[in-house]
């Protein structure tokens, strides 16, 4: 049987890029990272994730929000200099607190994911994964996480996605379909591993369009993201560096997207009733 346990150092060698995480961690991380969405491929063998929109009996699609910064930093934006989170005491993503399990993937492929994360660049030479039941470390044994933390925040990872699915994501995957003649062409679109990037803006129009509370909280996380792209871009330019300049230009992309969404939001019009759709997202992206 497939067995992993896990003991980490707090070494932070894998905080090497910025994490996933949901649009109401986001909102809550707001002075903390540039947010985008991600558009990826996950695959399964027979129950498909719940959370993924599915292409063929083989395939989805996962849409989800992605923190965004420059790859030659090397790192997430959290991450101090003294190799620790600075989210711990607010407490993390919850995909940070499933590593190294990832929440995308169902619970019979986890054994590959850490056969393969066991052995990654990130991770290498930290020996924090490693095969076997060591006792007081065992992470999974065959399908089943026994490690409650990682359970938990798996669980609660999946479970955002499912809601923000309902929120915001199913209406950016239409919108995605609207370009392509079918969920194939799209997912063809894709790179075999990682994941698409695309701007933030499309997910806030369609939570913003919900209520006149959703607009406005909307509208002030595009300006605070408007800041961010700008400081950031600013350091960019000071670090001088060729490789920087394809993020530049994402980064500006991404903040033309926003202001679009933001003259949007600032247009709408709202009736006095709260919908049941507008109800559920306040409940859960306001504090
Ligand atoms: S590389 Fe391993 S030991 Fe280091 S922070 Fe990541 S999980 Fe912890
Ligand atoms: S949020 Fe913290 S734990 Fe997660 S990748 Fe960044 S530094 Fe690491």
């Amino acid at each position: 049987m497939n067995a992993y346990s896990f003991e980490c150092t707090a070494c932070g060698k894998c905080c090497n890029s910025p994490p996933a995480l949901s649009i109401r961690e986001l909102f809550r991380f707001r002075d903390v990272f540039i947010g985008c969405i991600a558009i990826g491929r996950v695959r399964y063998h027979a129950v498909p994730p719940p959370h993924a929109f599915v292409v063929d009996d083989a395939n989805a699609i996962i849409v989800t929000t992605l923190a965004f910064d420059y790859a030659s930093t090397a790192r997430c934006p959290a991450l101090m200099e003294n190799g620790l989170c600075s989210l711990h005491a607010r407490g993390k993503p919850d995909q940070c607190i499933a590593v190294p399990l990832d929440p995308l993937v169902t619970d019979d492929l986890q054994h590959a994911v850490l056969a393969q994360r066991s052995r990654g660049a990130g991770w290498i030479g930290e020996q924090c994964i490693k095969p076997g039941e060591d006792e007081g470390a065992l992470l999974l044994r065959g399908i089943e996480i026994i490690d409650a933390n990682a359970r938990d925040a798996m669980q609660r990872r999946r479970q955002a996605l499912q809601i923000e699915r309902e929120i915001w994501s199913t209406a950016v995957f239409d919108g995605l379909l609207r370009d392509f003649p079918s969920p194939r062409h799209a997912l063809s679109m894709l790179p075999e591993e990682g994941y698409r990037t695309i701007a933030i803006a499309p997910a806030l129009l369609a939570i913003g369009c919900l209520s006149r509370v959703l607009a406005e909280l909307c509208i002030t996380y595009i300006d605070g993201q408007t800041a961010m792209i700008e400081r950031s871009v600013a350091r960019a330019i000071e670090r001088r560096r060729l490789d920087d300049r394809p993020t530049t230009q994402t980064m500006r992309g991404f903040a033309d997207a926003l202001q679009y969404a933001r003259r949007h939001l600032s247009a709408m019009t709202f009736g006095t009733e709260t919908t049941s759709a507008a109800q559920r997202a306040e409940e859960w992206l306001i504090d």
